[in-house]
């Protein structure tokens, strides 16, 4: 499996002032540059595999990260697409987007050019080979699984059970619905996500406390033979620390299950990226769900970042996390003392929670 990760600099909103911004373009299209929050003049540079800009189409992210993969997945390669960093900092903008043309997202758009070559496909082997697509939707929220195309109302509280079926892990009585056409898929996929912001009500949680992962398997039978490659597209939960700003039994329980899978997810990439033989996808049920480099195939992971000064502090989290992940840093300075003065800084920093802390190191590998 290989992995890319790349970060997506969202724009300032509406409210937000250019005063206040904190990341500025660098003008290279691979480094992303922060202040050290406690030093100003100070910076910290990360170095990803791209850094798209403010001024970033959703169309650019498309054609740049996710279109040249669709013919792989189409040769049979699974496709792993994640969408990480703190709420606010346009995830769901980047997975799903808005309603209108320009301004749909990476999911949409990913249909539709698998429906083109699907048709393609049909017609230069004219009909031998046929392609179906059928997609599951469900998403992850304290560790359980539940089903988005199942109504909040019949969800068992212990959410769908998980287990192993010929070395692949399969979500028990998961709804998979087949979709012939785009208007078909992105009709079934409105509904699902109708269900997760009812389903976010009614547990008192907003969305951003869960993930959402969309799974669409693509079947292509010729003769008697079947091929079949999932592209899976994550809205991970926000990576902020959720403690900061509400610090309740319930937030406790989400943050310690947000803040594993996270690492774990981070584990995984990072091991898949150094080419290790082990890679710790059992430890978390959204990566072992996705048997995260199990297989042959392609791992995505845009790292959304918030320009602004409010988000400093769960940027900098942020971009290391994604940065342990891509193992790749330009350190400008020396900065452990950083940590060793102020130790709260770090719980500040977000990280102090997640289990085997330690094991992070912070700004340094
Ligand atoms: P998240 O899912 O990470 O919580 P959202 O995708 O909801 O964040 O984005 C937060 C806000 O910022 C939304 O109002 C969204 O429309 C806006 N936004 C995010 N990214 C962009 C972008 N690239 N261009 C324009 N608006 C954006
Ligand atoms: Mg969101």
């Amino acid at each position: 499996m290989s992995v890319r990760v790349v970060a997506r600099i969202r724009p300032l909103l509406h409210a937000e002032i250019e005063k206040d911004a904190i990341i500025e373009p660098t003008g290279d299209s691979a480094v992303v540059k922060i202040p050290n929050p406690r030093c100003q003049s100070e910076t910290f540079s990360f170095q990803f595999n791209s850094v798209y800009d403010r001024e970033t189409t959703q169309a650019k992210i498309f054609e740049e990260e996710i279109a040249p993969n669709v013919k792989s997945l189409f040769k049979g390669y699974d496709v792993t697409l994640f969408a990480y960093g703190v709420t606010g900092s346009g995830k769901t903008h980047t997975m799903r987007g808005g309603k209108s043309l320009n301004d749909r997202g990476v999911i949409p758009r990913l249909l539709s050019s698998i429906y083109r070559r699907a048709r393609k496909i049909e017609k230069d082997t004219e009909g031998e080979t046929g392609v179906e697509v059928v997609m599951s939707y469900y998403e992850i929220y304290n560790d359980k699984v539940f089903d988005l195309f199942e109504p909040p109302e019949k969800r068992t509280p212990a959410g769908l059970s998980i287990r192993d079926n010929n070395g692949k892990t399969v979500v028990v009585g998961l709804t998979e619905r087949p979709c012939t056409t785009l208007k078909e898929f992105e009709h079934l996929y409105d509904e699902a996500n109708v269900n997760r912001s009812t389903s976010a009500t009614k547990l008192n949680a907003h969305s951003s406390r869960s993930h959402a992962i969309l799974c669409v398997k693509i079947i292509q039978t010729t003769g008697g033979e079947t091929r079949v490659s999932t592209a899976s597209a994550i809205d991970l939960a926000g990576s902020e620390d959720n403690r900061r700003t509400d610090n309740n039994k319930e937030r406790l329980v989400e943050s310690a299950s947000i803040n594993k899978s996270l690492f774990v997810l981070a584990q995984c990439v990072e091991a898949i990226s150094k080419k290790q033989a082990r890679i710790p996808y059992r430890e978390s049920k959204m990566t072992r769900i996705l048997s995260l480099g199990q297989n042959n195939g392609i791992a995505i992971m845009i790292l959304n970042l918030a320009p602004v000064r409010s988000y400093h502090l769960d940027t900098l989290s942020s971009l290391n996390f994604a940065n342990r992940a891509k193992k790749i840093e330009v350190n400008e300075i020396e900065n452990q003392p950083f940590f060793r003065e102020e130790q709260s800084t770090k719980a500040k920093l977000g990280v102090s929670h997640a289990p085997s802390v330690e094991s992070i190191s912070m700004f340094r590998q």
